[in-house]
């Protein structure tokens, strides 16, 4: 084993560094659900703010932004148009139709994006047969896609779409500030067209719990009723959100250094043999790749490369590799190294 884990399993593996955990050993809190812990009202107005929303609310996971935003704008037997690998439908235990009785038409398209004519298409006439579209759903950027930027231009289309048919309208902004980062558009203009959108901030921004949900005052006090009725509210969580703020304003221009990586990673790997990959879609910090021309199965690929000290996910012949602070680019070359050599043993 190596002494260090080169950890590109997921970008939610970082660790809170030294000045993150000093800032939360200094948090001013108090009664987060009585709205007194100055450490969270600062981070849910720096989160409004910053996606141009009145306002936010800090909840424990990306996850429960997702299913508390769907709580309120779907009813059971009611249908959300998304991306066929959406979290939300393959990543969230079912929650969707557990919580909300609604279900997903999932839509084909490349890099986890649809087209603004399949979602229109997509779109059920109203008939006692049907069941009833309610919301259309997004991921910037899109995780299993790749790390795929939704341009501007189609999340302006699609809320065009989304209002002309009375629907609601859902960013899953798990990364979005990746976006945000790669593209040079604001969060804010990403964000315009939305009902509800959310960051996280235990992914690529670094910290060891929360999430943000944004949205109008009136659905944010929705938002608050379910984050009491599913024990979501807390008590001084000052200490968790003064990572976020930190976060925020130390972690997200640095993002940059991240897809540097990622390109770094992929551009290395297409020289490797049996390794394929497409370099021109790596646009954020994930890179798939696919290992069928090496003959190794995603299982034994992964477990020999941790056993250089390399963490990898995948499945089949796919594999998943995500940038992220604690991965530099030194760490990325010795991760192309042991990859090299898992290679040329399993070849001897
Ligand atoms: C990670 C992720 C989530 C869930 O966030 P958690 O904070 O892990 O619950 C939702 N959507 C996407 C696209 C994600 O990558």
């Amino acid at each position: 084993m190596a002494e260090k884990l080169i950890n590109l399993y997921s970008d939610t593996q970082t660790q809170p560094s030294k000045a993150m955990r000093l800032a939360m050993a200094e948090a001013e809190v108090g009664d987060e659900q009585r709205g007194e812990d100055p450490s969270v009202n600062r981070l849910c107005e720096m989160t409004a703010e910053l996606l141009g929303k009145e306002a936010a609310v800090f909840l424990p996971s990306g996850t429960m932004c997702n299913q508390l935003a769907i709580h309120i704008h779907c009813r059971p037997g009611e249908e959300i148009i998304a991306h066929r690998s959406a979290h939300i439908l393959n990543a969230e235990g079912g929650g969707t139709a557990a919580f909300s009785g609604a279900q997903v038409q999932g839509l084909d398209g490349p890099g986890g994006l649809f087209s603004v004519e399949a979602a229109r298409a997509a779109i059920r006439p109203k008939s006692r047969y049907n069941p009833q579209t309610r919301l259309i759903a997004v991921e910037q950027t899109a995780n299993f896609g790749g790390g795929t930027i939704w341009p501007l231009s189609d999340i302006e289309a699609l809320g065009a779409l989304a209002q002309q048919q009375g629907l609601a309208y859902h960013m899953d902004g798990a990364r979005l500030l990746n976006a945000v980062v790669a593209a040079g558009v604001s969060a804010k203009d990403f964000s315009a067209p939305f009902d509800s959108v959310w960051i996280d901030l235990s992914k690529g921004l670094g910290c060891p719990v929360g999430a943000v949900l944004a949205g109008s005052s009136e659905f944010i006090e929705e938002v608050w009723r379910l984050k009491q009725r599913t024990g979501g509210a807390m008590r001084q969580a000052g200490i968790i959100a003064a990572a976020g703020i930190y976060a925020l304003e130390h972690n997200v221009e640095r993002l940059a250094e991240d897809h540097d990586n990622a390109k770094l990673f992929a551009e290395s790997l297409r020289n490797l043999p049996g390794i394929w990959v497409d370099v021109d879609a790596v646009e954020t910090n994930i890179v798939f790749f696919d290992i069928a021309g090496t003959g190794l199965s995603a299982e034994t690929f992964c477990a020999a490369l941790k056993e250089k000290g390399v963490d990898l996910g995948g499945a089949g012949a796919r594999i998943r590799a995500v940038t992220h602070l604690d991965i530099s680019r030194a760490d990325v070359e010795a991760a192309i190294t042991a990859i090299r050599e898992v290679l040329s043993d399993a070849k001897a």
